[in-house]
């Protein structure tokens, strides 16, 4: 969420950077609403004023006639007062619910463009495998071996869900205890969340509203939802506190399932595990100060890096452009990687996303650090993917597939996973 004296005193540059972002917001009917909101406000305070000052003049009055004409007057403001609070509360609350709609400020480097087509490739690294052997994807590759079961998912669960079996729960786990000792090495401190969060956390970390984007299962009769990310619970953990500057920054390595409702993806781009409805992930959070803020994002793109090549997958590295940059980064960067299986002959495909959002969660989330001697004021937060695991899989099966329907694994990854090869099940 934007500083309201922030959109009062910048509403036209406001309005270009959500055409840019593609966003729809109503910057003028926010501007308006603060107005009525500060004047309101004024004029309680002189009512409220004016009355305290009425209820000492009857108190001192001496003569009847005198003082049955100040309680007369009080009453009309015993009237007048309630009905501007309500009126004020109501402002506040539509004022609130306009406020969210506005997306964050973008960084002057962040590409201008209106969607995921316009984003812009700024590094690569290694080379997409030349097979010599007809190239299978991670779906026939994960059901001949027996270990991806999509049909059990469908039956259980519904579409979209899968179950691991063998080799492929071994493989799960090892990526995600590979990617934890990567990022803890960075300083991260590992951190297991609740799947679940109070929709208080979604508003604060702007998953909520989100419009067409949404993507949250919510759950019936109750204040909970399933998180899409644990950038959710690990922002709001730190949610109505002030943290000593000399604590920052706070670096969490967060394990959590993923559960999204993928609401229109279909298609052959979606299939097998590249678009599921439940995924483990495990996450980079860090509330850092303002100024360092910048820099701990370079830091954790070049993390994800680190593991991407450790596993030996080739991928590229994106600046996401305005139009696809959603509500609350400032800025973000993606890397794709090189799927053979993907399309008709390998596509790259999105594995990470890391997010500047400035003070746009904190300051919904109320999140704030102090230094020594001075006023609290807002951090800044971001979030970056160390490994999505269904997606790391669909890589590494197919970029290490043998001949033989096996697949090969790197030799980082061998001592987490207990093995060099996904074999057969069985
Ligand atoms: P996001 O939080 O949307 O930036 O996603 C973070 C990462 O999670 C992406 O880079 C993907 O690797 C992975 N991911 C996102 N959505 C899905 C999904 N529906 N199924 C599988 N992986 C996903």
């Amino acid at each position: 969420m934007l500083d309201l004296k922030f959109i009062r005193e910048n509403a036209e540059a406001i309005k270009e950077n959500c055409k840019n972002r593609n966003v729809r917001a109503d910057v003028d009917l926010v501007v308006e609403l603060a107005g009525r909101r500060s004047k309101l406000m004024t004029e309680l305070n002189e009512l409220r004023q004016r009355q305290n000052d009425l209820a000492k003049s009857i108190g001192r009055e001496k003569d009847p006639e005198a003082r049955e004409r100040l309680i007369e007057e009080s009453r009309t403001f015993k009237e007048e007062v309630p009905k501007r609070e309500a009126e004020l509360a109501e402002v506040e609350a539509s004022l609130y619910a306009e406020q969210l709609n506005i997306p964050n400020m973008t960084h002057p480097d962040s590409p201008i463009g209106k969607d995921d087509t316009e984003n812009v490739e700024i590094d690569r690294w290694g080379e997409a495998p030349d097979f010599g052997f007809p190239v299978k994807d991670h779906v026939e590759l994960g059901e001949s071996l027996g270990v991806i079961d999509f049909d059990a998912g469908t039956k259980t669960t519904g579409s979209k869900f899968y179950f691991l079996r063998g080799d492929a729960v071994l493989l799960e786990l090892g990526l995600v205890r590979y990617a934890l000792d990567r990022i803890t090495a960075h300083g991260y401190i590992p951190t297991a969340t609740p799947d679940l969060a109070r929709d208080e956390m979604l508003v604060g970390t702007g998953f909520i509203p989100r419009g067409p984007e949404a993507q949250i299962y919510s759950v019936e009769n109750t204040d909970l939802s399933l998180i899409a990310t644990a950038e959710i619970t690990l922002a709001g953990s730190l949610a109505d506190e002030i943290v000593p500057e000399t604590d920052l920054p706070v670096k969490l390595a967060g394990l959590s399932h993923c559960f999204r409702t993928e609401a229109g993806s279909h298609g052959r781009a979606s299939r097998g595990l590249y678009r599921v409805h439940q995924f483990t992930k495990v996450e980079m959070f860090a509330f850092t100060t303002p100024e360092t803020s910048e820099e701990t994002h370079e830091e954790m793109r070049s993390i994800e890096e680190e593991i991407f090549r450790g596993l030996e997958v080739p991928y590229r590295v994106v600046d996401i452009c305005t139009g696809d940059l959603g509500g609350a980064a400032y800025r973000k960067y993606d890397l794709e990687a090189w799927m053979p299986g993907r399309g008709e002959a390998g596509e790259f495909g999105e594995i990470t996303s890391t997010s500047n959002t400035t003070d746009y969660q904190a300051r919904r989330l109320k999140i704030r650090y102090r230094k020594e001697g001075g006023r609290p004021q807002l951090l800044h937060t971001l979030n970056g993917t160390a490994l999505a695991a269904s997606r790391a899989m669909i890589a590494l099966m197919e970029n290490h597939q043998q001949p033989d329907g096996t697949v090969k694994l790197p030799e980082a990854l061998v001592p987490y996973v207990g093995k060099d090869r996904l074999e057969p099940l069985g």
